[in-house]
């Protein structure tokens, strides 16, 4: 594992500092502790083909270890195998288990999805969260999942198909339109923007963390912003946005839902902390209801996140 003076060296300046504005000495090390170290994989059971029990019958018959996961019955934390081992299983290969970090997981199990209901992911590929939504309503009620990207829209396709997803219909265009297409059409809305990534750099990987710039970061929050208020507008009076990112800065972050407070309609709903490894939302100099968000601190499971639930008044 690379030290930490390694990691400082590694990462772009800019970046480095603004970690130290936010966060304290302790917990920038943690940060840069997960950067350097190797994930443990985890999934989730597609309920829509297989169940929890069946699949740890199954991974105990072919000696895989795994721990449960005390917010979420359905996912399992692997110690003896990696994703290349899985993709060898036939029960990756026809869809019964689904690759993905924890903290991917938590803003579905926080926006709640029920059967019946009208959802809208506004950037959805490849499917992580759409796939999760959809057996968490049992595929009843509508989804609707869009992408901005035709590559990654046909991914989303692919990943909806053979995870047995029957209510998602995808949308290939801009998030910021959808709005005007269904006004208050909604019951709840997942907002899993596109962000800069921060919560998933590798420090073995530079392309994780090369491309960074607090220019790319300014350009990122004024699209969070126009889908935030596309999101605000497709979503029925009363009904609850779940806003996250992969990323870590204040900026994609905590501004986005302090500017959202001063220009709409909104409260900001109070999340459990699932795990002690999240954190409260950062306050200093916004409103203090920012504070009910989380921040998920990358490390060896997880990967760095930030989840706001937010309801629009009546
Ligand atoms: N929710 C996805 C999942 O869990 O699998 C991950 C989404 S990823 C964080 C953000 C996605 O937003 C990318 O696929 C990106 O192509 C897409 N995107 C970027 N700009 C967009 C826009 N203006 N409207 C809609 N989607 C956009």
């Amino acid at each position: 594992m690379a030290s930490i003076t390694e990691i400082r060296k590694k990462i772009p300046q800019d970046l480095l500092n603004s970690f130290y504005d936010i966060f304290d000495i302790h917990t920038v090390d943690k940060i840069l502790y997960g950067f350097s170290e190797k994930k443990l994989t985890t999934l989730r059971v597609n309920t829509l083909k297989y169940d929890i029990k069946s699949l740890m019958d199954y991974f105990k018959q072919i000696n895989i270890k795994f721990e449960r996961v005390k917010w979420n019955e359905n996912a399992l934390i692997l110690k003896n195998a990696d994703e290349r081992d899985l993709e060898k299983l036939n029960i990756y290969k026809d869809g019964l288990i689904y690759l993905q970090n924890l903290s991917s997981m938590i803003p579905p199990i926080i926006l709640d999805p029920q059967e019946g209901e009208k959802i809208l992911d506004v950037a959805a590929a490849p499917g992580s969260k759409t796939t999760q939504m959809a057996a968490m309503m049992k595929n009843r009620g509508f989804i609707l999942a869009n992408e901005v990207d035709k590559i990654r829209a046909e991914r989303l396709k692919y990943n909806l198909n053979l995870q047995g997803v029957e209510i998602a219909e995808v949308r290939v265009g801009k998030g910021e339109r959808i709005g005007d297409e269904y006004t208050e059409f909604f019951d709840k809305v997942l907002l899993d923007v596109p962000c800069s990534g921060e919560g998933i750099i590798s420090i073995k990987d530079s392309k994780t963390y090369k491309g960074w710039s607090l220019k790319e970061v300014e350009k990122l929050s004024r699209l969070q912003k126009k889908l935030f208020e596309s999101a605000y507008k497709a979503l029925k009076k009363g009904g609850i946005i779940v806003y996250s990112t992969c990323t870590l800065n204040r900026k994609e972050n905590e501004e986005i839902i302090d500017w959202a407070i001063n220009h709409f309609n909104i409260d900001i709903l109070s999340i459990e902390r699932l795990d002690n490894n999240f954190l409260n939302g950062i306050t200093t100099g916004l409103n203090d209801e920012v504070k009910k968000c989380i921040r998920v601190i990358p490390n060896d499971v997880y990967e760095g996140f930030f989840v706001c639930k937010i309801k629009k008044k009546d």
